[in-house]
């Protein structure tokens, strides 16, 4: 059995000024990674290209990677990039051979040209090779359009926010598609929206509504009613027509219960709208409470959430470590700014050397009225790393990270960590391998949404929601969105399904 393999993996915010050119999808900056580097970079660990890989080797099969192109979410891809990593594919597909295709896509990529990149591929697969079987893995975060759905014969996506479940949703899509190439499964799809967008900070499976829409899901796929069962709550901030919450459910030829699963998953998301929507404190009152609720000791996680790179945040706006500065918040960590200007006069001074720096706020971010300021900071160089480290825990365990040069500036109250790649806080080993022990510390201040409590979580006493400034912001208030399908809830807060 030879089965081809491939990885292209984007959440587009397109509010988002970060340019997404191609070096941002190759490791380390410069390398795209393909064949048997790719299988031997993924190989055990815990990512969708690692459970396909897996899979494929219980079957016994001969794999062609034909590509493992992922970058930190960002604004619309380039086009050229697109292409350059689209052709691989497709070439790939074009030689031929192939039992079957096994993909993992992120599920809401909007490149300059397309609103719907992952839609477009497949179409494209589809227009070369209209019979080979194809299972494809999803995020979570999928913005569901028509051609995303209808040119696969296996749909699966994660059921954790933290995604935790990646490498299991990947087996789950592959071993289905093992079943469709042996002529065991005959896979029905049904699959459906509901014009909603839900907040990304109520999304989290630890609460409700979207742990209850999961644990439906996997219920139906652990009795064998439904193959792959999947909720996406999509990414609100890809301002394109399908952004938003969509079901996809698979059976083994049961269309009319496909159909059934899917309208109770909408049913349910839609009657639990509310749940979905997130509720804004002001900055000062946040910092206030954490203030006071550090009295009792370390643990408390105030969460910078405007401003997460891993949903397109620039990473680099100052407001929420201004304010904790501003109030004297004493013993924290400030996990980070990415700043690689910064970075470099660190790295220049030296350890142990006192500067004075201007940090973040470089990225102009004209989706918003206002923006962000650079901050001025004084304090002692603490740390250089060069910012690699292999994840034992979290979100993708076994994969090994780059960071980028990072440095650690110490200021007597706040060591801020100044960064030189977007990369989203997750891990306690992120920054103990800078020298921090987040465990220790008073204040772990993080530009993260959800994906920190995969592992951070465990050290939260308290945890404290700033809003800071950011192209990830919770306020939609703050965005014009001109391409969504409207009227959708919550921006039109009054509309009912029927119009
Ligand atoms: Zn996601």
């Amino acid at each position: 059995m030879r089965l081809l393999l491939a990885t292209m993996s984007h959440e587009t915010n397109t509010f988002s000024p970060v340019p997404t050119k191609l070096a941002r999808f190759c490791r380390d900056g410069t390398t795209l990674l393909k064949g048997e580097a790719a299988a031997d970079f993924y190989r055990n660990t815990g990512t969708c290209m690692g459970g396909y890989l897996q899979v494929a080797a219980e079957a016994g099969a001969a794999i062609t990677v034909a590509v493992c192109a992922s970058a930190p979410p960002s604004g619309r891809v380039d086009a050229e990039a697109f292409e350059l990593f689209c052709g691989l594919i497709t070439d790939a597909v074009a030689a031929g051979g192939w039992d079957g295709i096994m993909l993992d896509l992120h599920g809401a990529m909007a490149v300059e040209t397309f609103e719907d990149g992952e839609g477009e591929l497949l179409r494209r697969i589809r227009a070369i090779d209209r019979a080979t079987p194809i299972c494809v893995a999803y995020d979570m975060h999928a913005n569901v359009f028509a051609d995303m759905v209808v040119n696969a014969d296996v749909v699966a996506g994660y059921h954790t926010y933290p995604h935790i479940d990646m490498k299991e949703t990947a087996i789950r899509a592959g071993r289905a598609l093992l079943g469709v190439i042996a002529g065991k499964l005959k896979p029905s799809t049904a699959w459906g929206g509901v014009p909603m967008l839900p907040h990304v900070m109520a999304q989290g499976t630890h609460m409700f509504p979207n742990k209850d829409l999961q644990a439906k899901c996997a219920a139906w796929e652990a009795s064998g009613r439904a193959v792959a069962a999947s909720l996406f709550v999509g990414f609100p901030h890809a301002d394109v027509p399908m952004a938003g919450l969509s079901a996809v459910v698979v059976t083994d030829n049961n269309p009319a219960d496909a159909q059934a699963m899917v309208e109770e998953l909408l049913a349910f998301a839609w009657n639990a709208r509310e749940g979905f929507t997130f509720q804004i404190e002001p900055l000062e009152e946040s910092v206030a409470r954490a203030k006071m609720l550090g009295e009792a000791g370390p643990g408390v996680v105030l969460l910078d959430h405007f401003d997460n790179c891993a949903s397109g945040g620039t990473m680099d706006t100052t407001d929420v470590l201004r304010e904790i500065i501003r109030q004297e918040l004493d013993d924290v960590v400030f996990f980070g700014i990415y700043d690689p200007d910064a970075v470099k006069q660190a790295a220049g001074a030296g350890i142990g050397q006192e500067v004075e720096l201007e940090i973040g706020a470089k990225l102009d971010m004209p989706a918003l009225q206002s923006g962000s300021r650079p901050l001025r900071v004084a304090g002692k160089v603490r740390t250089l790393s060069a910012g690699y480290y292999r994840a034992t825990g979290g979100l993708s365990p076994g994969l090994q990270v780059y960071m980028g040069t990072t440095a650690v500036l110490d200021t007597g109250r706040v060591q801020i960590v100044l960064l030189s790649r977007h990369i989203e806080p997750t891990a306690q080993e992120m920054m103990r391998i800078l020298g921090i022990d987040p465990a220790a510390k008073r204040f772990i201040a993080i530009k993260s949404r959800v994906h920190w409590r995969a592992d951070l979580g465990k050290l939260a006493r308290e945890i404290v929601e700033c809003a800071g400034v950011g192209v990830c912001t919770s306020d939609y208030g703050q965005l014009t969105f001109r391409n969504v399908r409207r009227p959708i809830y919550p921006l039109d807060p009054e509309m009912t399904l029927n119009g």
